[in-house]
């Protein structure tokens, strides 16, 4: 099964570029499914109020269950003292599997990441060339799985894709996708040195076209085990541990998430809540 990790749907308020403005989710399933992906992560594009892009995605994925999951758009700052209750709130509400978080609006935070840490969600950051952020999260938080686009860099700074190569192999839990990539020798070069387990199929649809995207990842010519890692397994594996409700020891307050000493024992075990993904 193809999963495509990385997808946007809905709209934006900023309107100053595409990525803030519009994200059609239609002529993007119809392209999806002529090129047989099956499944399909979307969050909102850039937006000035993330519960209300996050609301609209909702709508989005309810209309197409099968074939959508959805991640929450947190701005880390801008949504501190806040952040528990909006991803409890996704989780629950609208069975969303992850965390979106971009570097021009603000790096994850402790905050953020004991939210993921809480739900066992994978959060997908853009780290907009500051690849040496991963240096500081992934260790902190070797708990949670890091899922780093664009190797590192949208706009192909290679010492920042050289960087998250390097961070693919010394970290478990760093992750990155395969999205608007285009020096395909660094995608040979992380699969090589870190393994198809640590690179995810993504498109970042729908503004890039997903069957162009996947035939990079057919171009690799991988082995047909480790193409179905990348293509799909790798996804599935990640998606697979968010749980319904938080890791007992976690709950909200106004300020602050507060965290007892018996949730990091606990955080390594996925009790009843977990949800099954069904694909
Ligand atoms: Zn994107």
């Amino acid at each position: 099964m193809i999963i495509d990790c990385h997808c946007h749907a809905g709209r934006g308020d900023v309107m100053t570029a595409p990525w803030n403005t519009d994200a059609p989710i239609e002529p993007y399933l119809r392209r999806a499914r002529a090129a047989g992906i099956a499944r399909t992560v979307v969050f909102a594009p850039f937006h000035n109020d993330y519960g209300i892009a996050n609301a609209e995605v909702a709508k989005i994925v309810a209309r197409h269950p099968d074939r959508l999951i959805g991640f929450a758009f947190i701005h880390a700052t801008r949504d501190r003292g806040h952040i528990f209750d909006m991803v409890r709130h996704a989780v629950t509400r609208w069975r969303f599997r992850g965390i979106k978080v971009h570097g021009y609006d603000a790096m994850p935070t402790r905050e953020l990441c004991d939210a993921a840490r809480a739900f066992r969600l994978p959060i997908l950051v853009d780290v907009v060339g500051k690849a040496a952020v991963v240096d500081m999260l992934a260790p902190q938080y070797p708990d949670v799985n890091f899922l780093i686009p664009h190797l590192g860099s949208f706009r192909d700074d290679w010492r920042a894709q050289q960087l998250v190569c390097d961070q693919l192999v010394r970290y478990p839990n760093v992750f990155t996708d395969t999205s608007g990539v285009r020096r395909f020798d660094y995608l040979v070069e992380a699969i090589r040195r870190a393994g198809a387990r640590k690179v995810l199929f993504g498109s970042d649809g729908p503004w890039l076209h997903p069957a162009l995207e996947l035939h990079k990842i057919r171009l690799l010519k991988l082995s047909p085990r480790d193409e179905a890692l990348v293509l799909g397994g790798n996804a599935m594996r990640l998606l697979r541990g968010a749980r319904r409700t938080p890791l007992p020891g976690f709950r909200s307050t106004s300020t602050s998430i507060r965290r007892s000493r018996a949730v990091v024992a606990a955080a390594g075990t996925v009790g009843d809540a977990s949800m099954e993904l069904e694909l």
